[in-house]
């Protein structure tokens, strides 16, 4: 009788640092810890897709601050291909005659911001880390399934293709809906913002010059947010039945209502890439961090996005915990694990304060709270070092 062969022999190997999930975020954080003395596995089951031609636009664009950028040139993916556009001038309205505006020149800057695309960013950081000797992708069909919390090491992860890996490090950067932060039974605090951010991108009549504009109004907040030549990214966040509204129009009638709401302040608008919806929440995680276990960008914090800044925060999250680990040695270690999530928490508090505050400020109707909204952005926007000062904590 012929043996029975055993099934072909599945990989399995340890990693000091394992980062599941390879957005923005885990990309990031991989590229940012290529050089260093930990060996990596990014385990991602949807590898970003080539970079469409040059008249396709994603429909995710986000703006990132110029201290975020200049980290992003660090690490060698600011580059193509990346399409990105400069932010110098903000120009802010409220719901009656309330306006705030910031300028670069003003605040001693070369630039407020800049905009780019998800997809194509996300290329870039992925180039990064091609050929790099202690970083290995690990590609679809490779999203974690199971995940064994041991001591020695410390995690056994088991992936859908059959490879089973060990990590002393497992870091979560597995997006908001994170399967890791539900295995580990990590809980989190959730507001509905009752908003969806309905996004589509459109080709401008009237050139931006490198200005995004903002409008608080009954239906939500609308932003419009410059891209490269004369076109723009539009965020309209609102209530769930408008933004099913606007996400049924044809093309042609959804660039009238978007033209309109901006007060046709860049001519008429023409539609280039389908309205998508975003259901907008604020989350946070109970624990960012515990022995060999860390959570990161949406995995552990997401905000409304008008203020542009939730990748933002998690790039803050990866460039803090990059170098925190650059040191060597166990890079699970809580207490200095602690030490980071310690350093992350006043940012993200007061992001997420911020920008929940600003969301209900303006979704209240009596008129005195109306009259007092508008008059202090007006107040805001004379005081010169209020503006500068809120401008310089915008561009971190
Ligand atoms: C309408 C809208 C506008 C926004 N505008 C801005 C803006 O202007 N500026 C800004 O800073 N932010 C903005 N944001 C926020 C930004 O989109 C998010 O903060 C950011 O995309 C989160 O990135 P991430 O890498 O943490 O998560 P994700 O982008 O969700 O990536 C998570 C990754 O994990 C992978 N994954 C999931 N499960 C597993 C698993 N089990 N194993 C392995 N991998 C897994 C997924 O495939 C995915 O690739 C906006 C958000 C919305 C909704």
């Amino acid at each position: 009788m012929r043996a029975v062969l055993p099934k072909s022999p599945t990989v399995s190997d340890h990693f000091d640092i394992v980062i599941l999930g390879g957005g923005l975020n885990g990309a990031a954080l991989a590229s940012a810890l290529k050089n260093g003395p930990h060996s990596i596995a990014l385990v991602e089951p949807h590898p970003p897709s080539p970079p469409g031609a040059e008249a396709t636009w994603d429909s995710r664009i986000y703006a990132y601050s110029p201290g975020n950028v200049e980290w992003l040139q660090s690490l060698g993916a600011w580059r193509d291909p990346v399409r990105a556009q400069a932010v110098y001038a903000m120009k802010i309205h409220g719901d009656a005659s309330g306006r705030l505006s910031f300028d670069a020149i003003d605040a001693g800057l070369s630039e407020l911001a800049w905009i780019a695309e998800n997809g194509r960013l996300q290329s870039a950081l992925w180039q990064t880390l091609a050929g790099q000797p202690n970083v290995r992708i690990i590609q679809a069909p490779a999203s974690a399934v199971t995940w064994d919390a041991g001591t020695n090491p410390r995690h056994r992860l088991h992936l859908a293709n059959g490879d089973s890996i060990t990590a002393d490090l497992l870091i979560g950067a597995d997006g908001a809906q994170s399967w890791l932060r539900t295995q580990a039974g990590i809980g989190f605090d959730e507001e509905d913002y009752k908003h969806i951010g309905v996004v589509a991108n459109f080709e401008t009549e009237k050139p931006h010059r490198g200005s995004a504009f903002q409008w608080f109004r009954a239906d939500g907040v609308l932003a419009y947010l410059p891209l490269p030549g004369n076109r723009i990214s539009m965020v309209w966040s609102t209530p769930p039945e408008h933004a099913a509204e606007l996400q049924a129009l044809p093309p042609g009638e959804l660039a009238r209502r978007a033209t309109e709401a901006g007060k046709g302040v860049l001519g008429h608008l023409r539609c280039i890439t389908p309205a998508a919806g975003f259901p907008l929440k604020r989350r946070r995680a109970h624990e960012w961090v515990r022995p060999g276990l860390v959570l990161i960008g949406d995995a552990a914090h997401t905000v409304h996005p008008l203020a542009g800044q939730g990748v933002n925060l998690g790039f803050r999250d990866s460039r803090l915990l990059a170098e925190v680990l650059a040191s060597g040695g166990n890079p699970g270690e809580i207490g200095r694990l602690s030490a980071y999530a310690a350093r992350r928490m006043e940012d993200v508090a007061s992001m997420q304060f911020t920008t929940g505050s600003l969301k209900k400020l303006f979704a209240r109707e009596d008129s005195l709270t109306r009259a007092m909204r508008n008059w202090g952005m007006s107040l805001a926007n004379q005081i010169q070092p209020v503006n500068q000062a809120l401008t310089r904590h915008a561009v971190l």
